[in-house]
């Protein structure tokens, strides 16, 4: 992979040889590998039997974790925040859990609509819920820096399933709750 960051170097013109430029491509290849880690993980490995049995069946809401992924179609961030939420049936993930699963997919090549869809997935099948409800909202930087430049639009994207899908005043509450400062 070093090789082939050095050798992209060259094709935009630039010298390898040049002293700033002389560890940048074995330091892209970790980068790109870091950003790229979610394809090692696993969601056994990922959550670590961190399911707790607990009996309430209150919502469970996890705001506001960063999302730093990686855009399939230009290689280029795309930055922003998800939204998670789950109605429990008998069983809770342990605190950290919901954040590592966004981790797991994010550090993939991703379209965001996947991206929301494949963490909604994950907490389906790690707990089984009653629903599951995930909002990304994301700033692109392949519209931001190159193409049409829209610097302020911001992607919004949602996956709902179970109850968050059929009953309205449980979507509701929840878009309240991620909604409230
Ligand atoms: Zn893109």
């Amino acid at each position: 992979m070093e090789n082939q960051f050095a050798h992209l170097i060259q094709e935009i013109g630039e010298d390898i040889g040049r002293e700033g430029l002389v560890d940048t491509p074995k330091r892209a290849a970790a980068a790109f590998r870091f950003l790229n880690s979610g394809y090692h993980m696993t969601l056994e490995n990922v959550l670590n039997q961190a399911i707790f049995e607990a009996d309430t069946e209150d919502m469970v809401i996890v705001k506001d974790i960063e999302l730093y992924s990686l855009c399939e179609h230009h290689l280029l961030p795309f930055i922003g925040k998800c939204h998670v939420a789950y109605l429990p049936r008998g069983r809770v993930l342990g605190l950290s859990k919901v954040a590592r699963i966004v981790e797991m997919y994010a550090r993939r090549l991703q379209i965001q609509e996947r991206l929301t869809k494949q963490i909604a997935d994950a907490i389906q099948t790690a707990v089984d819920p009653v629903g599951v409800a995930v909002v990304i909202e994301a700033k692109h930087l392949c519209m931001m820096m190159r193409g049409v430049e829209k610097q302020n639009s911001v992607m919004m994207t949602s996956c709902m399933l179970g109850l968050f899908r059929k009953q309205i005043s449980t979507r509701s509450e929840f878009l309240e709750l991620i909604n409230r400062r």
